[in-house]
């Protein structure tokens, strides 16, 4: 029989009816402590009573009126976005795949409105991801995301996650950029050396081509800064953000210098929903609370007490576990038995958590997280490697 549900994907038979901060609850009332929050996206846990009382305020106010009209929700948005970074401007996307396609649009029409029309190609790395549109898979390229799909979007070029010398023997007059995640998510939460990252900032100067980061994940808070890229000190040119930036509402974004956005005048780009009241609003106060340094400083001690822990349950599960990997509240278990198995082992302990490449297993916390909580989660990780350890 047919699915109903088109069956793009490996469900785990759990099903929750409701959530409050780090907890999900099923139907039985059996309580789940959440350390993948929806993929990074819930990054104030569930329920958080800020977001439901701005959803609910704004939902009796005003949902939608589409991008004909002035939008004073997504107009405040984009202010505090420009106003804590490096971005002179934003565009605002239901997803982080059509911010994606939005960053390659916008940097290849930068250069034909530049003189520059023959400067189309995009430099990319292996284990990317950058979301599941046609533009998405052929910027990241991989051939789980690829296969059956050609013809791919032309212009992309693929090199070692982090090598820069490869990326100085590719860049050249044909670039219009470089697309990097700071921490690859989906890739296994590999991080990029800072130093790469600045080299890479140094290639595009020299070059005068465009650096675009993929924060969809890394971004909003999660290691301890608003962005990850500050930590290396550098400034992209473009910026895809989604996932924490609605706290689960859909909303993501494209944040851009001028100079990259200079050739998006009206008309060159659009979405019905992208930017409405309802997720703008909501957007806002997440945004709020998040860009706090009080809140900030808060994930980063957080972070460090969840890494220490980790550490000792790698050490105490040799057979099990490798290494901790990540910065912040975006941790990768570099596993040694099967990631899926692990991951698996969880759900007996009611812990929740995210496969990814690589064999990792990804823990992505809501930034909410507490203290107990966490030391509760490692506890459970413990019971599900000890089970596991005990399997023929
Ligand atoms: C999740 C993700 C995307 C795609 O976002 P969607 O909202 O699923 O379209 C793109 N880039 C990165 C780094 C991601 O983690």
């Amino acid at each position: 029989m047919t699915d109903p549900v088109l069956p793009t994907y490996n469900r785990a038979p759990l099903a929750f009816t409701h959530g409050e901060g780090s907890w999900l609850t099923e139907a039985g009332g059996a309580r789940y402590l959440d350390m993948g929050a929806g993929i990074g996206v819930n990054a104030l846990g569930h329920a958080h009573p800020a977001l439901v009382e701005v959803l609910q305020s704004q939902g009796a106010r005003l949902w939608h009126v589409s991008n004909l009209y002035e939008i004073p929700e997504q107009r405040a948005l984009a202010e505090a976005l420009v106003e804590a970074t490096f971005a002179d401007t934003v565009f605002f996307t239901n997803s982080g795949t059509e911010a994606a396609e939005l960053a390659v649009k916008m940097a290849r029409k930068h250069f034909h409105d530049a003189g520059q029309p023959h400067r189309t190609g995009i430099i990319a790395f292996e284990g990317a991801f950058h979301g599941r549109s046609a533009a998405g898979i052929a910027a990241a390229g991989g051939e789980k995301l690829t296969r059956g799909f050609a013809p791919l979007l032309a212009g992309f070029t693929h090199l070692p996650f982090g090598d820069i010398e490869a990326v100085e023997a590719a860049i050249g007059e044909e670039t219009a950029a470089i697309m990097v995640e700071p921490i690859q998510g989906e890739g296994g939460i590999r991080p990029l050396a800072d130093e790469a990252l600045k080299a890479l900032r140094r290639l595009c100067d020299e070059h005068g081509c465009l650096l675009i980061l993929d924060e969809v994940q890394c971004g909003m808070g999660r290691t301890g800064r608003l962005f990850a890229h500050e930590h290396a000190g550098i400034a992209p040119d473009i910026m895809m953000i989604a996932k924490g930036i609605g706290g689960g509402f859909p909303l993501g974004a494209v944040l851009a210098s001028a100079r990259a956005a200079s050739g998006m005048g009206p008309g060159t780009h659009g979405s019905t929903y992208g930017g409405n009241p309802l997720a703008c609003a909501v957007g806002a106060r997440v945004m709020e609370i998040v860009s706090d340094p009080a809140f900030l400083g808060e994930v980063s001690r957080k972070a460090g007490l969840l890494r220490q822990k980790l550490e000792g349950l790698v050490a105490a599960h040799p057979d099990i576990f490798e290494s901790v990997r990540g910065s912040g509240l975006m941790l990768g278990l570099v596993c040694k038995a099967p990631n899926m198995a692990v991951v698996e082992a969880g759900y007996a302990q009611r812990i929740l958590t995210v496969p990814a490449s690589d064999n990792v297993v990804r823990l992505l916390p809501p930034l909410t997280i507490t203290d107990d909580e966490i030391r509760e989660a490692v506890d459970r990780l413990d019971a599900a490697a000890t089970a596991l350890e005990a399997k023929p």
